[in-house]
C-alpha cells in the first residue's frame, strides 16, 4: 500500500480471475480512511439517529481482534453482535465470496442456483427437513409464523411466544416480541399475539385454546439475558404442540451455526421443534436468513404465498457454505464447548469473590453474567481498556465470542472483565 501527499492511497491488490491459479493484479484508488470523528460528523448530518453508537469507527479487523480509525486495537468478545460468529475477516468466507462476486452476484428465485442447492443441504442435513431463504432474523420470523399459520387448520391463528423474547423489528416480530418498550408508540400491533412468562409452563398451558396454531421461542433467551431454559420447559412445549396440532417454532437466529456447541440449539436441549428461523452467524456476516422446516411442514408455504428477492442469493450461500466448511475443518463445535468451559470456570470463580455477580448463565459461546446493579458502565469502562463486551436487559453483562476465540484471548477478557467488575463493585459500595 503506498501513501500519497495527495491524500490517496494506492492499492495494488491481486485479484483472483475464474480459476484460483488465475490472478490480475489492479490498481486501487482509495481517499484516506476518516478519523472516527470526520464519520461521526458524516452520520450526524445524513444518517437517521435510531441507533446509539460508540463515538468510535471500525475500520478493519482479523479474528477477534478489530482495529478503529485511529489504529486503537480491540479484543472483541461480542463480534459484529453475534453475526461474526468466525470473528473477522474470514479466509475461506472471504475466498468464497470474492470468486462468487466476480461470476454471478445476483440471481432471482425464478431459476435454480448450485450454491441455494448446497447451502439447503449443508444446513438440513446437519438439521433437519428443507429450508427457505431470506435476508435476516426478523423476515426469517415473519415467514415462520406465516408458514405456522398456512400449515395449521383455518382457524388457528394465534402465536405464544415468551415475555423478554426478542423476535426482530418488522411488525410480526417485533408483535411476538412481549417487552412493552419495544411496542411503545407504534401501535397497532398485529392480531393474534399472546404472552406467556418464560420458564411458565403452566402459563402457556392456560393460553392454549382451540385458535393457537404455534409457540414460538428462543432455545436461549439471547438479548432478553442469556436466559436458559429450565430444565424439561422446551420438552414440556414440545409435548403441548403435539397434544393440541400446534407448531413449535424456535427462533435460532442466535443460537444457530454452532453458538451453542452443536449446529443448533435444539440439539443442545434435545428438542425438535418443527420450524426454525436462523440468522446473525448463519453466513459469518454476510446478511443472510433462512427458515428450515420440517418435510411435512414445508410445503404449507404454496408458491406465491412467500417470497424474498434478495433471499438465498448466491453470495450469501457460497458464504454459508464456507461458514461451515471452516467450523467443520477447523473442530469449531468442539473447541466452542472448550473455550466455554474456559468461560465457565472462571466466571464462577469470580462470582465467589464478587457478591455483585448475582448469576452466570452459559451456553456454548452465549454468555451472561448477570449483576445486581447496572451493567452498562461495563462497556465504557471494557473498552477503555481495549475490551469490546454487550450491556442488555439493564443488568447482564453479555458476550457472543467468536466459536474460534482463542484460549490467550479468553483468558485475557476474563481478566479484563473482572478488573472491569471490580471497579463496579467498590464504585457501587456505600461510601462512609
Ligand atoms: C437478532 C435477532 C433477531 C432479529 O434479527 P435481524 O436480523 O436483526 O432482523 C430475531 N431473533 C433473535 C433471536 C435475534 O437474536
Amino acid at each position: 500500500m503506498l501513501f500519497l501527499d495527495t491524500g490517496f492511497r494506492v492499492f495494488i491488490l491481486p485479484i483472483r480471475i475464474g480459476h484460483p491459479s488465475q490472478f490480475q493484479y489492479r490498481v486501487f484508488m482509495a481517499t484516506q480512511p476518516r478519523s472516527s470523528q470526520e464519520t461521526i460528523a458524516l452520520f450526524d448530518q445524513y444518517v437517521i439517529p435510531n441507533y446509539r453508537r460508540f463515538p468510535i469507527s471500525l475500520v478493519r479487523g482479523e479474528g477477534s481482534t478489530v482495529y478503529d480509525a485511529e489504529g486503537k486495537k480491540y479484543l472483541d468478545l461480542f463480534p459484529g453482535w453475534g453475526c461474526n460468529i468466525l470473528g473477522y475477516s474470514p479466509e475461506r468466507v472471504i475466498q468464497a465470496v470474492q470468486e462468487q462476486v466476480a461470476r454471478l452476484i445476483h440471481v432471482p428465485n425464478t431459476w435454480y442456483m448450485e450454491p441455494q442447492g448446497e447451502f439447503a443441504e449443508a444446513l438440513c442435513t446437519r438439521g433437519f427437513g428443507k429450508s427457505f431463504f431470506c435476508n435476516s432474523g426478523a423476515e426469517a420470523v415473519e415467514g415462520a409464523i406465516k408458514l405456522a399459520r398456512l400449515h395449521t387448520s383455518e382457524n388457528r391463528y394465534k402465536i405464544i411466544s415468551f415475555q423478554n423474547g426478542f423476535h426482530g423489528r418488522t411488525y410480526g416480530a417485533v408483535t411476538a416480541t412481549a417487552q412493552p418498550k419495544y411496542h411503545q408508540g407504534i401501535g397497532p400491533m398485529v392480531a393474534g399475539f399472546t404472552y406467556a412468562p418464560h420458564n411458565d409452563l403452566d402459563a402457556v398451558r392456560e393460553l392454549i385454546d382451540s385458535e393457537t396454531a404455534a409457540i414460538l421461542i428462543e432455545p436461549v433467551q439471547g438479548e432478553g439475558g442469556v436466559n436458559t431454559p429450565a430444565e424439561g420447559f422446551l420438552q414440556g412445549l414440545r409435548e403441548l404442540c403435539d397434544e393440541n396440532e400446534m407448531v413449535l417454532i424456535f427462533d435460532e437466529v442466535q443460537t444457530g451455526m454452532g453458538r451453542t456447541g452443536n449446529w443448533f440449539g435444539y440439539q443442545t436441549f434435545g428438542v425438535q421443534p418443527d420450524i426454525m428461523t436462523m440468522a446473525k452467524g448463519i453466513a459469518a456476516g454476510i446478511a443472510c436468513g433462512a427458515i428450515i422446516a420440517k418435510d411435512e411442514i414445508a410445503p404449507s408455504l404454496r408458491p406465491g404465498m412467500h417470497a424474498s428477492t434478495f433471499g438465498g442469493n448466491p453470495i450469501a450461500m457460497v458464504a454459508g457454505n464456507a461458514t461451515i466448511e471452516t467450523i467443520e475443518s477447523e473442530n469449531l463445535l468442539e473447541h466452542c464447548q472448550t473455550m466455554s468451559s474456559q468461560f465457565e470456570e472462571f466466571f464462577t470463580k469470580l462470582k465467589e469473590e464478587i457478591p455483585i455477580i448475582r448469576d452466570l448463565r452459559v451456553c456454548g459461546m452465549m454468555i451472561g453474567i448477570d449483576l445486581t446493579i447496572e451493567s452498562a458502565p461495563a462497556v465504557g469502562l471494557a473498552m477503555e481498556r481495549g475490551l469490546l463486551l454487550n450491556s442488555t436487559h439493564d443488568t447482564v453483562i453479555r458476550l457472543l465470542p467468536a466459536l474460534n476465540v482463542t484460549e490467550s484471548e479468553v483468558a485475557q477478557g476474563c481478566e479484563i472483565i473482572a478488573d472491569v467488575i471490580r471497579e463496579m463493585a467498590e464504585s457501587a459500595a456505600p461510601q462512609n
